[in-house]
Order: C-alpha cells, then sequence, then structure tokens
C-alpha cells in the first residue's frame, strides 16, 4: 500500500463567500475523478468563507478548516475569532503559526504555543507551521531557528498531544515565490523534525510553491507526507493535478 498523502490548501486571504461556492460548482467533479483511499485532501478557507466552504466539504468528504484563531474561547479580543465559533461551523482542522502570521503579524512562538493546546484541549488538529527565512538559512541558522520554533510550540505536550498534530514545514524564502526547496532541502528538515518531534508517524507535510510540475519529486521524498499548498490550491485543477502528477 503506497503512503498515504496529505493534499492540505491554504486560500489565504482569497476566495470571498460567492467565490467559495463557485469553487464548489467546479471542485465536485474534479474531486470525483481522482478521490483515493490513499488521498486526504483540506481546505482552509478565510473565516467569512468557512459557511460554503463547510457545506462543500462536506458533501465531497474532505477535510476542511480555518486557518487562525485566538487562544481564549470568549471575551475582550476585539477583532479574533474563538475556538468555540470555529466549533459552530463543525471546524475540524486549524491552521497555526503560518510565516504570514509570524512574520506579517508580528506572532511570537509563545502564542502560537498557547494556541497550538488550546486547539488540542479542544479536540481539535492544529497543523502547525514552521520554517526559516532566507537570511536564516544563509547565516547557516535553519536549525537552531525550527528547534526554537518547534520545541516552543510542543513544551509540555504529552506524547499523544505532540502525535495529534500536523505538521507543515515551509521554508519562508519558498512561500508564494516561485522559489521551491529541492526535494533534499525539503527531505532533510522533514527527516530532522520526526526526530525532533519524537514521533516515527508524525504527519509531517511540506509548502512553499508546490504545484503540479514540482509535486511528483516532493512527494516521493521518504518523510514528506504531503504538501501544504498556496496559490495553486485557488483553482480545482491546479489544485488536484499535485495529486495526480504525484501519482503519474
Ligand atoms: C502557503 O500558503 O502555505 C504556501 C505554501 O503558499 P504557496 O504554495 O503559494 O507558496
Amino acid at each position: 500500500m503506497s503512503k498515504k498523502i496529505y493534499l492540505y490548501g491554504n486560500w489565504k486571504m482569497n476566495n470571498t463567500y460567492s467565490e467559495t461556492e463557485k469553487f464548489f460548482t467546479e471542485f465536485p467533479a474534479a474531486y470525483d475523478a481522482v478521490k483515493a483511499d490513499d488521498l486526504e485532501v483540506g481546505i482552509f478557507a478565510p473565516f467569512t468563507s468557512l459557511w460554503p466552504l463547510s457545506q462543500g466539504a462536506k458533501k465531497c468528504g474532505i477535510v476542511f478548516g480555518a486557518q487562525n484563531v485566538y487562544y481564549e474561547p470568549k471575551g475582550a479580543f476585539t477583532g479574533e475569532i474563538s475556538i468555540p465559533m470555529l466549533k459552530e461551523y463543525d471546524v475540524t482542522h486549524i491552521i497555526l503559526g503560518h510565516s504570514e502570521r509570524r512574520h506579517i503579524f508580528l506572532e511570537s512562538d509563545e502564542v502560537i504555543a498557547k494556541k497550538t493546546k488550546a486547539v488540542l484541549d479542544a479536540g481539535m488538529i492544529p497543523v502547525l507551521c514552521y520554517g526559516e527565512l532566507l537570511e536564516e538559512r544563509e547565516a547557516g541558522n535553519t536549525f537552531t531557528v525550527m528547534e526554537r520554533q518547534l520545541k516552543s510550540a510542543l513544551a509540555g505536550l504529552t506524547p499523544a498531544e505532540t502525535a495529534k498534530i500536523i505538521y507543515a514545514y515551509e521554508p519562508v524564502w519558498a512561500i508564494g515565490t516561485g522559489k521551491t526547496a529541492t526535494p533534499d532541502q525539503a527531505e532533510e528538515v522533514c527527516k530532522w523534525s520526526r526526530e525532533l518531534i519524537g514521533q516515527k508517524n508524525a504527519v509531517i507535510l511540506y509548502g512553499g510553491s508546490v504545484k503540479g510540475s514540482n509535486a511528483k519529486e516532493l512527494l516521493s521524498m521518504p518523510d514528506i507526507d504531503g504538501a501544504l499548498v498556496g496559490g495553486a490550491s485557488l483553482k480545482p485543477a491546479s489544485f488536484l493535478e499535485i495529486y495526480t502528477a504525484y501519482k503519474g
């Protein structure tokens, strides 16, 4: 049996409510043509698109989720969205620590750790992103940076909790830039992460300009369990092509 592939799409700040409805007029037929036991597809939409996403995703039987959440359940936190709010939409998975949250919105390791714990406590699955900036890689600090990010998010968690997390290694220099890590670079980090996490069966995705043309070589690496996809996830064809290219 071939390994299970996780194909998760991060729409970022794209696809309005009506654009999400339109996406799901095309997606079901495209998904029916590729769906397989060894494929898990997930889509992560902006909060305002979660309702049409949840309706479309449930019909197709795919995973769906949000791109962020706050760790407190309610209160005076203007502009934030809580875990109970997302639960009412049947959200099960939440992206945390995406590099755009870390670097544009200045989310600290400490905040990401609190969010990770809160999501696990709620019985939901964090999709925990981590990765280095170009200058950190060039200065030879890739592993130091990622060790700090991962250790801080995992501190105090039980092995059962760390096993539930889905990890996403996303080198910041490869996100939305068209530059992809080479399969060897991505594999080196994912293998190293698996040891640091201490879970042989941890699910570790690679993210950074994944598309049909580079999917096969990346997803064939032994420690890469799937892809977190930004740009190519916005259209059903370019998204699902990542899986068919891997299989083809
Ligand atoms: C992402 O948003 O996590 C991502 C990897 O984006 P892209 O595929 O566009 O590089």
